[in-house]
């Protein structure tokens, strides 16, 4: 009898290995198409220059990948509404496969197109893949979603013991691929769409963004970071931004380049060759699990609270009378504040497309309390440029920054100054990304207080931290 026709759709899963939906497939059938479509109403994965680039060389090794495979990666451009049931029908497929995906517009567009294949008698599957635990199998007391990191983090751990299942062979598949009939304007063989998209791609940042692109690129990454050791200095290492002391493997995670799966077990098996003389390293090893962990939290967050991504979780923020300069907020976006390690942070981002998680909350804080501008503007800035960017991590950030989510902290102020004394404190990053401050004396540095003669071009501080301080605690008393 023949197998059954599979068309495979992927998405945040740009890989082969450990990807769940299609390890449910090939159990069933070969004879596999594989797609992945420019979603025309969904640009977050390529509606920057830093995405556009991971995402389409990503995709050319995805599509390589399938090739030795024998079978082949398909391209569309489109609304996937359309383009899924129209493949489906044209391919003769009985079942449509993929991983579930978390944001609200993908929800409801999914549902749309499972309402469509119904209609044609194809049978979709969708499998958790993304996340280390399904959102509908963890919840708080009372079975209500937790709001809170910190119980949300022990439940999740003690569940964790018992993952496995990561480890299919990458070239065990052997795909039956023998339709013929993809030759469609919207449709066709990872040749010239892709090479369209990627001709298209203009990201200066490609030889120093940190992030690479690629299911290979992402399993060195994991490498260099467990077997370099950095894990066993991560809890010490990670507020520097000058010290490298991070896995750069968020973007990776965003476009599931990489299994999350994957990168927890490898932590497993380092707790496994741990002796007792080594709990230092135990607990650095834990300090990055629990960052693993903040970007499942924010996952769930959104996938039960999808309001998230319009505004602010505490509903009294929506009556918060921001200033929102724009000149202001011009000149926080192209790093030119006279704050050095703001203005260091943000030329980071915009080279590279990624910034220091130290950094990210610096320039957050900055730009909600010592700027008074709503923490969207941040957001969208952030959406605009991150390689990573991603909604519920994003969100999450800037949310956590602003104090409007669901941290039971209420108010948080950092002083930038303060931050650049205990974290850069001999001003190598701040020097690195502001090469015309890199004459001026550390101290004159970490103060602020920069003499004329010394300044080169770098402008004054736009605000005084104290006196935006005094005025944003007096709004925020106001509400
Ligand atoms: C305002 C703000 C905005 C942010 N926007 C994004 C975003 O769009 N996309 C994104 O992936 N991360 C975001 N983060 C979280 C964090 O800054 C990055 O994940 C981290 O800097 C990526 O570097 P890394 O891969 O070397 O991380 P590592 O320190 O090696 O951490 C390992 C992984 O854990 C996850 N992670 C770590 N910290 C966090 C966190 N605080 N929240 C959620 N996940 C985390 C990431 O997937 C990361 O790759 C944001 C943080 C803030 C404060």
């Amino acid at each position: 009898m023949n197998k059954p026709r599979i068309l495979f759709w992927h998405r945040k899963d740009l890989r082969i290995f450990d990807n769940q939906a299609l390890i449910k497939a090939f159990s069933l059938s070969n004879a596999i198409t594989s797609i992945y479509i420019f979603d025309k109403n969904y640009s977050h994965d390529f509606n920057t220059s830093s995405r556009a680039w991971f995402l389409g060389n990503s995709l050319q090794e995805l599509g390589n990948n399938w090739e030795k495979m024998g079978s082949r990666l398909v391209m569309g451009e489109g609304d996937p509404v359309l383009i899924i049931p129209q493949l489906a029908k044209k391919i003769d497929a009985k079942f449509v496969f993929w991983n579930i995906s978390i944001e609200p517009y993908e929800i409801n567009r999914d549902l749309q197109i499972k309402k469509n294949l119904k209609e044609q008698n194809i049978q979709v599957i969708e499998t958790w893949d993304h996340l280390l635990v399904e959102p509908l199998k963890i919840f708080a007391g009372n079975n209500n979603p937790y709001k809170v990191y910190g119980p949300f983090y022990k439940n999740l751990k003690s569940k964790m013991n018992l993952l496995g299942s990561y480890e299919q062979d990458k070239v065990g598949f052997q795909f039956k691929d023998i339709d013929n009939k993809l030759k469609d304007k919207t449709i066709n063989s990872s040749g010239s769409v892709l090479e369209k998209f990627i001709k298209n791609i203009k990201f200066p940042g490609s030889n120093i963004c940190p992030c690479r692109p690629g299911e290979n690129a992402a399993e060195t990454l994991l490498e260099n970071f467990i077997n370099e050791k950095k894990i066993y200095s991560y809890s010490s290492a990670r507020d520097f931004p000058s010290h490298n002391g991070t896995s750069f493997l968020s973007a990776s995670l965003r476009f599931g380049t990489i299994s999350i799966r994957k990168v927890w077990n490898a932590t497993l098996n380092l707790n496994l060759d741990l002796d007792l003389e080594n709990q230092g390293n135990y607990l650095s090893i834990e300090t990055w699990q629990k960052e693993l962990v903040w970007r499942e939290f924010y996952q769930h967050c959104l996938f039960h609270f999808p309001e998230l991504e319009k505004g602010p979780y505490r509903k009294k923020w929506d009556h918060f009378p921001w200033r929102n300069n724009n000149e202001w907020f011009q000149r926080w976006s192209n790093g030119e504040t006279g704050v050095p390690i703001v203005d260091a942070a943000m030329r980071q981002l915009n080279s590279t497309g990624w910034m220091h998680n130290r950094c990210r909350m610096i320039v957050a804080s900055f730009l909600v309390k010592d700027l008074i501008c709503n923490w969207q503007m941040g957001e969208k800035k952030f959406m605009e440029t991150l390689v990573d960017g991603d909604l519920a991590a994003n969100n999450g950030g800037w949310q956590w920054s602003a104090s409007s989510g669901m941290d039971p902290k209420p108010l948080r102020i950092f002083n930038p100054y303060t931050q650049a004394k205990k974290f850069d404190p001999i001003c190598e990053y701040i020097k690195y990304w502001i090469p015309e401050l890199s004459k001026v004396s550390n101290s004159e540095l970490l103060n602020g207080e920069i003499s004329n003669l010394e300044k080169n071009n770098y402008s004054s501080p736009i605000v005084n931290h104290s006196i935006q301080q005094r005025l944003f605690k007096s709004l925020y008393a106001e509400i």
